[in-house]
């Protein structure tokens, strides 16, 4: 499904991984905290003390398993995880000015030995004959759907791309994961069995309907819509690009930014902050972000902005793009400085060269499946789509309890034992 000549493929992997030897001398740091703040920062609270003591032992599939009790998507998460404001920003040693443990990569050596092992540790529950159908096949969903399985229930993912996993293989930047590795991860977890998978199939509020008559219960993890698009004159010329919409190409496919000397992105969110590092990456020469506040002020994480500052990009604070200008293609964008209260200055306008414009100011929400679950108790929802847009950890926490939601609402209000493992 995936070529091998994708764009992405010239990006290296920024974190790497451990060795056994190495991993164990991190391990051996852990303090194994009784209420650990690292177990409780991870929205799936993953019992991390645990798993690096697992690891310590020399018991790396206990520790896999211990990982993926909690977290089925673990692998992915221990790429793409901001561990710094999550797990690693709460490890104790950042109070005694120490270096924190490396949480994610331990977590990674863990569940990278068992994907490489082909260890499995789950199977599917006693058939309960009720059937879910998943809309959306990314993180919630799958994380949802491999949870009803333990549970015993029939799962059946409907997906509108052809590729499966979501915006963990359509969107992360690939220095962190590839498209190729979150696809074989999907594979991984669909290695439970029983979970059927249609690509290719988009559902509409009408089909919604149709689904219901299919299925017990509905599961709704269909992410965030478009980019969403400036309203200023030149928005459509050739080269101004939803940011989202050119990731998904650069790591699906081709993007090409020859003869591209300058490009620039627009925004101050995670998604412009991968946006200027994937495009200097590919190897535009001076890449700059527009942000309309301050450096202090912008939603992304300033540990990632600190990393595209050393690689190169630059950014241009309380800054508003008013046009884009050029023939048929975007040639330069007109900007207006902005005051503390995002006011424009009057007389601060200035024109910048670009050929690439890259708009990363927000993706639109999914309003009509909103309304299309309203007041229905056979339908649930999860992920990006519900919390308005949090990171692949938060959909695999909320996918799965979900699952457990929907477990009581087939089985008549009572959670049954436990879900199957091996
Ligand atoms: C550019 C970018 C980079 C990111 N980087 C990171 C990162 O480094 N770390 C991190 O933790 N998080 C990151 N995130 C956030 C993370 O990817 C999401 O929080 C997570 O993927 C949400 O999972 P989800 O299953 O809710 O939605 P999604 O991953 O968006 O999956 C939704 C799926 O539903 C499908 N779908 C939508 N509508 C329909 C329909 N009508 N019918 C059928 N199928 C449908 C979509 O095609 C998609 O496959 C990033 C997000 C973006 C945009
Ligand atoms: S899933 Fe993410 S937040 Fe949770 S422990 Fe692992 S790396 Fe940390």
């Amino acid at each position: 499904m995936l070529s091998n000549d994708r764009s992405e493929s010239v990006f290296g992997d920024y974190k790497g991984s451990y060795t056994r030897d190495a991993a164990l001398a991190e391990a051996n740091r852990c303090l194994f905290c009784t209420d650990a703040p690292c177990t409780q920062a991870c929205p799936t609270h993953i019992d991390v003390p645990q798993f690096i003591r697992k690891i310590a032992t020399g018991n790396v599939k206990g520790s896999a398993r211990t990982i993926f009790e909690s977290n089925i998507l673990g692998m992915s998460c221990a790429r793409v995880c901001p561990v710094e404001v999550l797990c690693v920003g709460k490890c104790v040693y950042n109070d005694m000015h120490m270096q924190p443990i490396n949480i994610g990569k331990l977590q990674r050596y863990a569940t990278d030995k068992a994907f490489d092992e082909g260890w499995d540790f789950f199977e599917a529950g006693p058939d309960t004959g009720k059937s879910v159908g998943l809309v959306g096949g990314g993180p919630a969903s799958l994380a949802c759907a491999h949870e009803l399985r333990r549970l015993g229930h029939q799962a059946t993912i409907y997906e509108k791309r052809a590729v499966v996993g979501g915006l963990n293989t359509t969107g992360v930047a690939p220095y962190k994961m590839k498209a190729d590795r979150s696809v074989a991860e999907v594979e991984w977890i669909l290695g439970i069995g029983g979970i059927e998978v249609k690509t290719g199939v988009e559902v509409d509020a009408a089909k919604l309907g149709e689904l219901e008559k299919k299925h017990d219960a509905i599961f709704l993890g269909v992410g965030l819509g478009e980019d969403t698009a400036m309203k200023i004159p030149g928005a459509d010329l050739a080269n101004v690009v939803g940011a989202v919409e050119w990731i998904e190409q650069m790591k699906t496919g081709r993007v090409t930014v020859e003869g591209v000397k300058h490009a620039v992105v627009v925004g101050g969110g995670n998604t412009a902050l991968d946006a200027v590092r994937e495009a200097r990456g590919l190897g535009v020469e001076r890449v700059t972000m527009l942000y309309r506040g301050t450096e202090a002020h912008m939603s992304g994480y300033a540990h990632e902005w600190k990393a595209g500052e050393t690689e190169g990009c630059r950014a241009e604070w309380q800054v508003l793009p008013v046009a884009f200008e050029g023939n048929t293609k975007v040639e330069r964008v007109k900007c207006v400085k902005l005051d503390a209260q995002k006011k424009p200055i009057h007389g601060t306008e200035f024109t910048i060269d670009a050929e690439l414009v890259l708009v990363a100011i927000g993706q639109a929400k999914l309003a009509d499946f909103k309304e299309a679950m309203a007041g229905k108790k056979n339908v649930f929802a999860g992920g990006d789509f519900q919390n308005g847009g949090k990171e692949v950890v938060n959909a695999a926490a909320e996918g799965k309890a979900a699952a457990k939601q929907i477990h009581a609402f087939l089985m008549g209000g009572t959670i049954a034992a436990t879900p199957r493992s091996r």
